[in-house]
């Protein structure tokens, strides 16, 4: 089938899609309510197996379980190296949200807690699945789906699921929200985590005060060189966002702890600001820090494979009539993962919206058959 005769499938199936789209919402699936998330799995289950494609339920963990299968069609062109479609059902929205921030329609708009990230993206598989299944188009390749469980605060574990479905796929398609203007991400930053640790020595503060080696003292210190580590110019941010301490305001304190999160545009910036951070040396006599590594995501990287997919997505998209540009986002997703692998990763190629983890988060109805559409005729031709 030609482009436009994809695209006419897409729009005449909007109102299934919508519905599809609303039960999903319906399913609140916050990331760390294992039994919320799987109820959600196991309706998505359901929808997939009605278009043929079984979905089974990989790392069953104390998060939520993970779904992996084939997509539909995908016997048909066995021979050829698979591509992946990614995606996360879970979203950072509580059980009960739905009461302060309704399911509804306004207009273009389709509101809801997750629906923008990325309930929308999860949609556009299950559209794919069914247009192979009714033979609107034939992949060329065949297709996986992988849709993770608690993307919103990944474990390492679910960093191993994640390669170990992508390392032998030709390309990923990650279904996150697109930025704004319908742009695809071809960059996004990587991030660090990471805990430092204060110890300093415990004196009374008003009888013997000069015994003491304030941890805060030491910490306000180490913030402000942690702080100037921010460099705009090169894309990296350094921020020290919680610190806490464990004494009474009548003790020199003798411990203090600072998170911090810190975002570069490549890994050899990430590398260098990490070296800097193990680097930091005490500036009171007495003190001691130490440096814990947390999760950490990789950056998506532009490469010549991420370029080379994206101008092939956004030719596809102008045959369908609308234009997909591309941008950098500081945030990070599991496509960074699967990025770091060298496999080219196009990012964001969700459904268009906006308010992602804030209370207006929706989707824009009129985008779901064109971006269903531009999917297929990704898969259809390249
Ligand atoms: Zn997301």
């Amino acid at each position: 089938m030609t482009a436009e005769q994809i695209l006419s499938f897409c729009r005449s199936s909007r109102e299934w899609a919508v519905d599809c789209l609303a039960e999903m919402v319906r399913r609140e699936s916050p990331t760390r309510d294992p039994d919320a998330v799987n109820r959600l799995g196991e309706f998505l289950t359901g929808l997939f197996r009605q278009q043929d494609c079984l979905l089974e339920a990989v790392h069953p963990a104390e998060r939520g379980a993970h779904l992996f299968g084939w997509g539909t069609g995908s016997v048909s062109c066995a021979d050829r190296q698979p591509v992946l479609l990614l995606g996360h059902m879970d979203t950072v929205w509580p059980v009960g949200t739905l009461q302060s921030m309704p399911l509804r329609r306004e207009g273009d708009r389709l509101y809801g807690p997750g629906i923008f990230d990325m309930k929308a993206g999860l949609l556009l598989m299950l559209f794919v699945a069914r247009a192979v299944r009714e033979r609107v188009f034939l992949p060329r390749s065949p297709w996986k789906i992988l849709i993770m469980a608690d993307e919103e605060a990944s474990a390492p574990e679910s960093r191993n699921v994640i390669e170990e479905q992508a390392r032998d796929c030709r390309y990923v398609l990650c279904l996150e929200p697109p930025l704004s203007g319908n742009r695809a991400k071809t960059a996004r930053k990587g991030s660090c985590r990471f805990l430092l640790e204060i110890l300093g020595r415990a004196a009374h503060a008003g009888v013997n005060h000069a015994d003491g080696v304030s941890a805060v003292e030491e910490l306000a210190h180490q913030v402000l060189r942690l702080q100037a580590m921010t460099d705009y110019a090169r894309g990296t941010t350094v921020s020290v966002g919680t610190v806490h301490t464990r004494n009474a305001a009548n003790v020199i304190p003798d411990y203090a702890v600072a998170e911090i999160d810190v975002r570069a545009a490549s890994r050899a910036e990430a590398d260098r600001v990490i070296g800097q951070i193990h680097a930091l040396a005490p500036v009171l006599d007495g003190a001691r820090l130490k440096v814990t590594d947390g999760i950490r995501r990789p950056p998506l990287e532009r490469t010549d494979g991420v370029a080379a997919l994206y101008r092939s997505a956004a030719c596809r998209a102008r045959e369908l009539g609308f234009e997909l540009g591309e941008g950098s986002s500081g945030g990070s997703s599991d496509g960074a993962f699967t990025a770091a692998l060298g496999i080219p990763t196009l990012d964001g190629m969700g459904v268009e919206g906006d308010g992602l983890h804030a209370e207006h988060e929706h989707v824009c109805v009129s985008d779901i058959a064109p971006k269903a559409a531009l999917i297929m005729r990704i898969l259809q031709e390249y």
